[in-house]
């Protein structure tokens, strides 16, 4: 179960990872750009399309569809089959299993954790104050989620984009979930499974999750992993300071003029492409944008206002 089925041998192997909550957008059309250009620069190479539909109650199979032809209109040509983490439930169990000395039940309803937070003056982002983690387990495993143990040793990692970034997993997140009282595992060990799973060795996504790779370096470390290199590229924001996301109803990506918006998706990367008048065809330009692909131009911050790049 866990030998990936493609062995990364001198292959460079990328995916794209969409959760199906919503259509693409243009933040979502930046973030299939940038992972497909830094995988097919390598002869060879395989860029793989999971989606991560864990979620059931928010992933709709409707926006699965929409993605997934939204991708192939833009001109994106994937390897392999689609991977669907809705299908890998007995992996991620015994991925889990292989965890349980690290994990403990809790029965902290978010009731509790916010009204402990409220009374936490000492961070924004919530920190889990470790309520459950010495209880001795009789109470009812039903309603409990897992927590996995976080150590409070310096995980640092060197990131390609935005270089050395270090998180103290213990000061700074808190013991996390994997598995939620519903049984659904979380996205943290999910992804380190698949990521895994599909021998996946370079992973670009935005930096809206820079601060997730942590807690997935400490995964990996637990269950015998080789870590993947990591690009974090700047998350596109709108004038207000908020993130594009599926969630703030950003609106979907243009059909209509893909020439013209994949231009802005690789101005927005720090690449230099001509007019779109240069291309006759959306495939004359991937051409150019796959030879002329600059990893290291794209620039060093986690976020861009949306205005200043179109
Ligand atoms: N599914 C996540 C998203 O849609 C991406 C996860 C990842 O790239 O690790 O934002």
């Amino acid at each position: 179960m866990y030998a990936p089925f493609f062995m990364p041998k001198n292959r460079h192997i990328g995916r794209f990872a969409p959760s199906p909550t919503g259509p693409l957008h243009f933040g979502s059309l930046i973030a299939a750009t940038a992972s497909y250009l830094n995988i097919r620069q390598y002869k060879n190479s395989l860029w793989l399309l999971r989606i991560e539909d864990l979620d059931r109650q928010r992933s709709l199979e409707r926006c699965t569809k929409t993605i997934i032809n939204q991708l192939e209109a833009y001109g994106f040509r994937w390897d392999k089959e689609i991977f669907y983490q809705s299908q890998r439930t007995k992996a991620y169990q015994e991925a889990f299993d292989r965890l349980s000395d690290f994990i403990y039940p809790c029965s902290c309803t978010r009731k509790i954790l916010q009204a402990a937070q409220l009374s936490s003056t000492q961070r924004f982002s919530y920190i889990y104050p470790g309520t459950c983690r010495n209880k001795p387990t009789t109470q009812d495993l039903n309603n409990c989620s897992f927590r996995i143990r976080a150590n409070s040793y310096e995980h640092c990692f060197t990131d390609q984009i935005q270089g050395k970034f270090c998180q103290n997993l213990a000061s700074d997140v808190g013991d996390f979930i994997l598995k939620r009282a519903d049984n659904s595992f979380t996205y943290q060990l999910a992804v380190v499974v698949d990521d895994a799973f599909q021998g996946v060795n370079q992973v670009t996504r935005g930096a809206d999750l820079l601060d997730n790779t942590p807690r997935q370096l400490y995964l990996q470390n637990l269950l015998g992993f080789t870590p993947p290199d990591y690009a974090h590229f700047p998350v596109i924001i709108s004038n207000d300071g908020k993130k594009l996301s599926k969630q703030n109803q950003s609106p979907e990506v243009n059909s209509n003029d893909k020439r013209a918006t994949l231009i802005k998706a690789l101005t927005f990367l720090g690449q230099s492409p001509p007019d779109v008048s240069e291309f006759a065809h959306l495939d004359d330009l991937w051409t150019f944008a796959i030879q002329n692909w600059n990893q290291n131009k794209i620039p060093k911050v986690l976020s861009q206002v949306l205005p200043q790049v179109l």
